[in-house]
């Protein structure tokens, strides 16, 4: 019983009421300026790790289900079991609602709400699980499939199924590359009621693009599955095709399975404006493993999702002038101000000036290496530390922007480059402490660049 409650999981009234008040906190009660489901994705994505309560709830019910099916008859699983099995006996497969990822047309209304709920979730979660290789397309089940529908319905054949019709593998004639011939069909089916439209319709269905991998010769060696994959048997696997038992299912893994998957808007942006594609795996990537202050980290994450409220910004929400604080004759974007302004013209030699030194050769630093950062080529030592140097600028630059904005003073590079090199310094000084540091930087030459400050 107690297991039960526990499943029940969040009310929606709560659920939603606890959403709210994450958020508002997140963005200090001022609008989402990132859609929520770009937020959940993991900071190596662009997103900031944010929990998707639905999806946390959903992973539970997932793993309760898994454990439900892979559990000896007990007291606590006896009520769930008998509902996973209510279609059992009529289409003669064990775990049938399982082992569909659409139950449309099949009546659950009797099934309590969150077996219903739970049983939906795992029907998802079973679509979402990704097909790479022929095997993995053989091992389908052409019943209760999302992928195999017809007039967008799933398909439900009883008397294929009680004759051990389930998957495609039983429908795929291997030696001759086609489906198997209609005599075969005719010959197992008990019910021969149906069986020529019936038939068609499994044909029509399976989508053309699985059988056109199942008539290619793909070689399997080279196939690694990447995220986790269910076999007919409801065997959750890993990448490495392992079993995983339910004991040892992180709900991580499988929340990282049911994320749609999506793309931060600002990738399209700025892959618009340099008219390229920026390698934004990297991207992602180095900005988690830059280690610097983390609110120098945040400003660069919030430069590249270009939510940076910048005067250009403000002056389209009609807020602004626009005008640049720092030569105070043009308009601020994030380009004018960290690349473009004559005013840091100065501020972007002795950058050049300080990469030199450090790395012995000239670096040429063109605007988006100043706007998304120093990115060609592998991701090496010595390019963790350009980019490390380049968000601090950033930060430096943007906070000595407030002070003039804020306190009405002027502009003067010198005061720049003391911050910027302060600034430098304490992060240094701070990251050298750092044993995760020790291991992503050339240690030698952060003691060298602290030297040349
Ligand atoms: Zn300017």
């Amino acid at each position: 019983m107690g297991f039960e409650t526990e499943m029940r999981g969040i009310p929606e009234k709560y659920k939603k009421e606890v959403n709210d008040l994450i958020w508002k906190f997140l963005w200090d009660n001022k609008p989402n300026q990132i859609e929520r489901n770009v937020c959940c994705l993991n900071i190596n994505e662009g997103g900031m790790g944010m929990i998707n309560i639905d999806n946390f709830v959903k992973s539970k019910q997932i793993k309760f289900i898994y454990k439900i099916i892979n559990s000896e008859m007990d007291s606590w699983n006896a009520i769930g079991k008998h509902w996973l099995q209510k279609y059992d006996n009529k289409f003669g497969v064990d775990f049938f609602l399982c082992k569909c990822s659409d139950i449309k047309g099949l009546d659950i209304a009797s099934i309590p709400k969150y077996y219903q709920d739970a049983i939906q979730a795992w029907n998802n979660f079973l679509g979402s699980c990704s097909t790479e290789s022929k095997n993995d397309i053989l091992d389908k089940n052409i019943f209760g499939n999302s992928e195999i529908k017809f007039n967008r319905n799933p398909l439900f054949f009883q008397s294929f199924l009680r004759n051990n019709i389930f998957k495609i593998n039983d429908i795929w004639d291997k030696n001759n590359n086609t489906f198997v011939d209609n005599q075969t069909i005719f010959n197992r089916l008990d019910d021969k009621r149906n069986w020529i439209s019936e038939w068609a319709k499994i044909k029509k269905s399976i989508p053309e693009n699985f059988v056109k991998k199942l008539k290619s010769d793909d070689n399997e060696k080279i196939k690694k599955s990447l995220g986790l994959k269910i076999d007919s048997n409801l065997n959750i696997r890993n990448h490495n095709n392992k079993i995983i038992v339910p004991k040892e299912l992180k709900l991580k893994n499988i929340q990282k399975e049911i994320r749609k998957p999506i793309t931060p808007k600002c990738q399209f942006k700025w892959d618009t404006i340099y008219e390229k594609k920026f390698n934004w795996i990297s991207i992602w990537y180095i900005l988690n493993k830059i280690k610097c202050k983390q609110s120098i980290i945040q400003f660069q994450w919030k430069c590249l999702h270009n939510i940076v409220y910048s005067e250009y910004r403000l002056q389209k929400m009609g807020k602004s002038d626009g005008q640049c604080h720092f030569c105070k004759n043009e308009i601020e974007s994030l380009m004018h101000l960290f690349y473009r302004c004559h005013k840091i013209k100065h501020v972007l030699d002795e950058l050049k000036h300080i990469f030199n030194s450090i790395f012995e050769k000239n670096i040429v630093l063109v605007e988006e290496n100043l706007i998304i950062g120093v990115y060609e080529g592998e991701i090496t030592e010595n390019l963790l530390l350009m980019n490390l140097v380049i968000c601090i600028l950033k930060w430096v630059i943007w906070k000595t922007r407030n002070y003039i904005k804020y306190n009405k003073s002027t502009y003067r590079e010198a005061i720049v480059i003391t911050n910027l090199k302060n600034e430098l310094r304490s992060n240094i000084q701070m990251m050298i402490k750092n044993p995760e540091v020790r291991n992503l930087y050339n240690i030698r030459k952060l003691q060298l660049l602290l030297d040349t400050l």
